[in-house]
């Protein structure tokens, strides 16, 4: 894999070329396939950048190219020991040329800390518990080459919710979304969300970003990964692939909502003076849809939260509610507990038959209202106190025996 960047004033253009033994099918961190679209993207700061680090934009193209890459990368500045380290002990793959000094090492210019921010309730609960922090928001916009299949995504919308925050705030727009044709437009790797923060890292002097990924994305498999106890997350883990490299590039990763799940960041982000601003939905306009797949499942935990009953149209034959039909596993199952047995009347609704299979009850489900500590023993320790405050104060820690819970996830009965 070759690499190369052309900066014009605030727009940065990556091009990549593929090495014979490069493919263009290749796998996300998650173990997901992933097909290539297109070599090219851009990636728009709203203002031209002083001298980067080098790292920086290694690390930015490595986020979008990491899963066709094979056996070597070729940068187009020399990288640092600790990044091409990082990149040969997480992916296997050679990285170079290597020759500059360490970002680590900067100094005070590197203590800051700014939230990847998209406005869903996880980065709000963020926001809240971070209030100094500015955010930086990664919006969509077309590809001069990829047709958008996709017009129903409003990143505008969400784009214009996080303005109305009234928090310090850089809004990157970039295309690279469309470097990937299959399954759908997205990051290649997830942490592609953070490559507008990476070239920005220098200027707003960061050491650290933090991300909203909460309990089930870090320690429970969440999502697309294996639904089990995954302490070595490739992705989030800072011992594992991504965190390593991030750490390597001085720009640690930090999940101050790491230990609690989508029920707390929901109750923290409806309780923060954000509230208006807090939009899962990538459809609506004027409000959520309400009709989505994402709609359905946040209004489960809403409603949960607030102890009332389901507010939804959707019926049981909608394509959106045919998983809840079917036998577990679901992604994001602990939530589906927490949800089915919480909600007034959810035999009744599209959950139904998902309550029935889980059998789940306020006792067994209720450890996921509460932190798991490991989650801020992980945190760089030049945020952790304020990390632990908050959660000690506002949400309460887990026991051991509630810890437990978390550590034998998908390996005992009612679990998958
Ligand atoms: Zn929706």
């Amino acid at each position: 894999m070759r690499v190369s960047w052309e900066v014009d004033g605030g727009v940065h253009h990556l091009t990549f070329r593929l090495d014979p033994e490069d493919e263009v099918t290749g796998f996300c961190a998650d173990g997901e396939p992933l097909t290539l679209a297109t070599n090219s993207c851009r990636i728009e700061l709203p203002r031209a950048s002083r001298d980067l680090h080098p790292d920086l934009p290694a690390l930015a193209a490595w986020t979008v190219v990491a899963p066709w890459t094979r056996r070597a990368v070729v940068f187009d500045r020399p990288i640092s020991p600790e990044l091409a380290e990082a990149i040969r002990s997480g992916w296997a793959v050679e990285a170079g040329p290597v020759g500059a000094a360490p970002r680590s090492g900067a100094g005070p210019a590197t203590d800051g800390l700014a939230i990847s921010y998209s406005g869903g309730a996880d980065s709000v609960a963020v926001a809240a518990m971070l209030p100094e922090a500015p955010f930086v928001h990664f919006q969509r916009v077309s590809h001069p080459r990829v047709p958008n299949r996709w017009t129903h995504y409003r990143a505008d919308v969400l784009a214009g919710l996080a303005e109305r925050t009234g928090r310090e705030l850089t809004v990157v727009r970039s295309d690279l979304e469309f470097t990937l044709a299959r399954p759908r437009p997205g990051y290649p790797e997830h942490h592609a969300v953070a490559a507008g923060a990476l070239l920005l890292a220098d200027e707003l002097g960061l050491g650290g970003l933090a991300f909203g990924y909460e309990l089930g994305s870090r320690w429970l498999g969440g999502d697309r990964y294996l639904l089990r106890f995954t302490p070595d997350n490739p992705m989030w883990a800072p011992h594992g692939a991504w965190g390593r490299a991030f750490a390597a590039a001085g720009v640690h990763l930090v999940l101050p909502v790491g230990g609690v799940s989508e029920a707390v960041t929901m109750r923290l982000a409806l309780g923060s003076e954000l509230r208006a601003q807090v939009r899962w939905c990538l459809r609506g306009v004027n409000g959520p849809c309400g009709t989505c797949g994402k709609c359905l499942y946040k209004e489960l935990i809403q409603a949960a939260v607030e102890r009332r009953p389901l507010r939804t149209t959707i019926g049981p034959g909608r394509p959106v509610a045919r998983k809840w039909q079917e036998p577990p596993p679901y992604g994001g199952q602990e939530m589906i507990e927490y949800g089915c047995a919480r909600v007034p009347g959810v035999e009744e609704t599209v959950f139904g038959r998902a309550a029935a299979y889980l059998g789940a009850t306020e006792v067994s489900t209720s450890w996921l209202d509460r932190c798991y500590p490991p989650a801020i023993e992980e945190i760089p320790e030049r945020w952790r106190g304020r990390v632990r405050d908050f959660m000690t104060e506002e949400v309460g820690l887990m026991s051991d025996r509630e810890a437990r819970r978390v550590e034998t996830w998908g390996t005992i009965r009612g679990t998958p």
